[in-house]
């Protein structure tokens, strides 16, 4: 088979080439070097998806086992990443600090630290007033108690994005940029191929990684994926005067609040508050909730009030209605595989995913963790993972259906 044909008739099509798409033709490529890989984005530029806008936080705080395996399983990825890629990624373990202002977080906050703590994860209660002396810029009556683990990370999306895409392509990926897929097409009961603006490529393994995007994709073959879009607003600003450097990540569970500092520590990124926004593909910033924002900032850390405000962006986040992924092939339609509704979770669990998915490719089953929690059908049986408050930053979250 010549490259042409191979381009059109290629092993597997990947739809989308943000940092799950990137993950599963890696992890395809390393166990299966001689499959020919072709992904489909229809952004003209790396990074134009969700995984551009992302803050970067790699956690094991969290309060879902399912989603804490999935931490697990991408850390040794993380952690060889800069010797294995030969790239920097600026992966930084400075930890998360989680704050309970309510005695529902604070209990809740207790329990997952000895859940946490059994899966071989570090992580420290803190009450009051050893969270006051470590940490003396937070609000020194609104907070019971707080927990941080160590071992929470920081990397740099686009660094890793971009040294997927360099190694998928070392690998023989084919990568189409401007590119969309309009429509799946099927043989009865198998997938076939896609239909592009620019012709139709014909594959009998096709898998959804497209993000926010990854119900519409699946509905061009009647598949009711049950994966929404919420914009997120995150504000840059200078750092808080008293905040140092290397700070932890910083969330108020009751707000949702967070404060992201980034390796400069001349800048932070804020936010978390706007959880409660309709899903949507709008992604213009919102300034008339910026007041509030502000309001809830200083709720957490008082000295927020003296910061400059720098400037605004949106992003677009996946979610499905427990907060945990999709995996797996679709329901009645043979060779279509989904990778969907990270939740918030999907630069942090790229690895683990995108290894799962190579695994239920090629070899039918993966030995790395229980598949059925994350089945596609699971919403159609009623058999939802219980809402979580950790893993979502905040209570409201957890109560939305
Ligand atoms: C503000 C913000 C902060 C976040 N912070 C974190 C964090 O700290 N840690 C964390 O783990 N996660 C975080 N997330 C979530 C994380 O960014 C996403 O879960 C992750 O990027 C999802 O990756 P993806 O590859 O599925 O999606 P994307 O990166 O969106 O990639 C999907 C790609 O598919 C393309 N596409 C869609 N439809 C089609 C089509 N029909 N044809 C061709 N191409 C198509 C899109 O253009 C896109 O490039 C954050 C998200 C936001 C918005």
């Amino acid at each position: 088979m010549d490259m042409s044909s191979k381009q059109l008739n290629p092993d597997i099509i990947i739809i989308g080439a943000g940092i799950i798409g990137l993950s599963i033709a890696y992890h395809l490529l390393e166990a299966a070097p001689k499959l020919s890989v072709t992904l489909l984005e229809k952004e003209k530029m790396l990074g134009g998806g969700s995984t551009g806008k992302g803050t970067g936080s790699i956690r094991y705080q969290l309060s879902s086992p399912q989603l804490r395996r999935l931490s697990l399983l991408s850390r040794d990825f993380f952690l060889k990443f800069e010797s294995t890629f030969d790239a920097p990624i600026w992966y930084l373990e400075k930890g998360c600090l989680m704050l309970a202002a309510d005695e529902g977080s604070w209990n809740h906050l207790q329990l997952t630290t000895e859940q946490v703590v059994a899966d071989g994860i570090p992580m420290e209660l803190l009450k009051q007033e050893e969270l006051l002396k470590n940490f003396p810029y937070l609000h020194s009556s609104r907070f019971l108690g707080g927990t941080l683990c160590p071992w929470d990370a920081y990397a740099d999306p686009y660094a890793v994005l971009a040294a997927l895409y360099a190694a998928v392509r070392r690998k023989g990926a084919t990568v189409h940029f401007g590119r969309e897929a309009t429509k799946l097409i099927l043989n009865g009961d198998t997938i076939k191929g896609v239909e592009t603006g620019q012709g139709t490529i014909w594959s009998p393994l096709i898998v959804n990684a497209a993000g926010p995007y990854a119900a519409q994709l699946a509905a061009t073959v009647g598949i009711t994926l049950p994966v929404q879009p919420f914009r997120r607003q995150v504000y840059v600003c200078t750092n808080p005067k008293d905040v140092p450097p290397a700070t932890p990540l910083i969330v108020d569970l009751s707000t949702g609040f967070y404060l992201h500092q980034e390796a400069s520590a001349r800048t932070v990124l804020l936010g978390g508050t706007d959880k409660d926004t309709w899903p949507g593909f709008e992604e213009v910033v919102d300034k008339s909730v910026a007041e509030d924002f502000f309001l809830a900032a200083t709720e957490t850390i008082p000295s927020t009030i003296d910061i400059k405000w720098l400037r605004t962006y949106t992003g677009i986040c996946e979610q499905t209605p427990d907060f945990h992924p999709i995996i797996g092939e679709a329901p009645g339609l043979k060779g279509f595989f989904l990778a969907n509704g990270l939740s918030g979770h999907g630069f942090m669990h790229a690895p683990a995913v995108g290894r799962i998915v190579a695994d239920l490719i090629l070899n039918g089953k993966t030995e790395q963790i229980d598949i059925n929690l994350f089945h596609p059908d699971r919403f159609a049986k009623g058999y939802l993972t219980e809402p979580i408050l950790l893993d979502n930053y905040s209570v409201k979250d957890a109560v939305r259906t």
